[in-house]
C-alpha cells in the first residue's frame, strides 16, 4: 500500500516526506496506520550518525496507532484495535522467556534495517529503504512489524501518550520500579530531567521512596521535576560540590542513584553519592562508544555497591500495560512531558527534541 514516510536521504540533513510502497503483513506481521509517535535521543543519533544505520532510512521508534491489517498466525490484536509499538523481541532467548522481553538477545531484531525473510519493511519506487528501526520505523503515516512488537492498549489512552511509553518512558519507569526498586523510606537521586529522569521521577513517587532528588542545569524543567512530585531539586549548574550536596541531602549518600545523562563526568560522580553500604547506581545513559569510568575495587567491595546497567527499562509488554494502567489512575502523568507536532513539522520537532526546548516532542497524525 501507499504510506508517506520522513526519509532520512542524508546525514545531518532534514527529514524528507516521501511517497512510499508498505508490503502486505507476513504470517507474523501487522500493519498498523500511525496515530502517533514520539521522538527519542536515539532517532536524533541516527541523524547525526553517532548510531550507524543506514541511509537512505526511515527511523522512529515510538509508535501508536490502530491495526490496519494481519497476518494470517497473528492472534494478540485484530484489525481496529488501538496499539503501543514496544521494543522488537524474539520471544524464544533466555531474557524473553524470562520476563526480560526488551533486553531481548536478537538483537538483529533492533538493528537488521529488514525483515525477518530479509526483504525490506518500506520500498520505494521499489527499491528497498533501510526500516524496521529499534523494530518499528514510525516515522511514517504506516509501519509493518512483528506481533511481539505490538501492545494491545485500552481506548482511553491518549495517543499522545500511548507514543512515548515504548522507549523513553519504560526506561525511566523500569529503571526505578523493575531494577532499582526503592524500599520504604529509602533516598534516590536522579541525574537529569529529560524524558528518561522525568519519567523516573514519576515512577519513583509510586514507591515508598522518602527523598526524591532530582538533579539538572535547567531551572524550567527542576520547576517541572518540583511539579511532578520531586521531593528536592539540585541545579548542577549552581552547586559547587555535587557529590556533597547529595551527601548532605541525603544524610550520608543516596541509596540509590540513577544516571540518565551520558555525561562520563556525572556517571563518575554518581559513584561517590552513594552511601558507605548498600548503595544501588542504575545507569541508563550511554555515552560514546569509549567511556568508561572508574570505581576503586575496595570500597566498591566494601560498600557491597551494586552497578546495574538498564536497557530499555529492563520492560516487558505486561510492564509496559501497567503502565498505562497507572496512567489512566491519574498516577503517572506522562502527558505533562508531551509537546506535540504535525507529521509536516517533523524537523521542528526533532530540532526541539536536540536543543532541549520540548522534553517529548511526539507526532501526531
Ligand atoms: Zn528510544
Ligand atoms: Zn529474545
Amino acid at each position: 500500500m501507499k504510506a508517506t514516510a520522513a526519509v532520512l536521504e542524508q546525514l545531518n540533513q532534514p527529514l524528507v516526506l516521501s511517497e512510499v510502497d508498505i508490503p502486505d503483513p507476513g504470517p507474523t506481521e501487522v500493519r498498523v496506520r500511525l496515530t502517533a509517535t514520539g521522538v527519542c535521543g536515539s532517532d536524533l543519533h541516527v541523524l547525526d550518525g553517532t548510531i550507524p544505520f543506514a541511509t537512505p532510512s526511515v527511523v522512529g521508534h515510538e509508535g501508536a496507532g490502530i491495526v490496519e491489517a494481519i497476518g494470517a498466525a497473528v492472534t494478540s490484536v485484530a484489525v481496529g484495535d488501538k496499539v503501543g509499538l514496544i521494543a522488537p523481541s524474539c520471544g524464544h532467548c533466555d531474557p524473553c522467556l524470562n520476563g526480560h522481553q526488551f533486553t531481548c538477545a536478537d538483537s538483529s531484531l533492533k538493528w537488521g534495517r529488514v525483515r525477518s525473510d530479509g526483504t525490506p519493511a518500506i520500498t520505494r519506487n521499489g527499491e528497498g529503504l533501510a526500516a524496521r528501526f529499534l523494530g518499528q520505523s514510525t516515522f511514517a503515516t504506516h509501519t509493518l512489524v512483528e506481533e511481539r512488537t505490538v501492545l494491545k492498549a485500552p481506548a482511553e489512552v491518549p495517543d499522545e501518550v500511548l507514543a512515548p511509553l515504548g522507549c523513553g518512558v519504560v526506561t525511566g519507569a523500569g529503571a526505578v520500579l523493575r531494577v532499582l526498586k526503592p524500599q520504604p523510606g529509602e533516598s534516590l537521586v536522579i541525574l537529569g530531567a529529560g524524558p528518561v529522569g522525568l519519567s523516573a521521577l514519576m515512577a519513583a513517587v509510586n514507591t515508598a521512596a522518602a527523598q526524591i532528588i532530582m538533579v539538572d542545569v535547567s531551572e524550567p524543567r527542576l520547576e517541572l521535576a518540583r511539579e511532578l512530585g520531586a521531593s528536592a531539586v539540585v541545579n548542577g549548574k549552581q552547586t559547587e560540590d555535587l557529590v556533597a550536596t547529595i551527601k548532605e541531602l541525603t544524610g550520608g549518600g543516596a541509596n540509590m542513584v540513577l544516571e540518565t545523562t551520558a555525561v562520563p563526568a556525572l556517571l563518575q560522580q554518581a559513584t561517590q553519592m552513594l552511601p558507605s553500604r548498600l548503595g544501588r547506581l542504575g545507569i541508563v545513559g550511554a555515552p560514546g562508544p569509549d567511556a568508561v569510568f572508574s570505581w576503586p575495587t575496595i570500597p566498591l567491595v566494601m560498600s557491597a555497591a551494586q552497578i546495574n546497567g538498564v536497557v530499555m527499562g529492563d520492560g516487558n509488554a505486561a510492564f509496559v500495560q501497567g503502565l498505562m494502567e497507572l496512567y489512566l489512575a491519574g498516577r503517572f502523568p506522562v502527558d505533562r512531558l508531551v509537546q506535540t507536532y504535525s507529521f509536516d513539522d517533523i524537523n521542528k520537532a526533532l530540532a526541539a527534541a536536540a536543543s532541549g526546548q520540548a522534553i517529548k516532542p511526539v507526532i501526531t497524525f
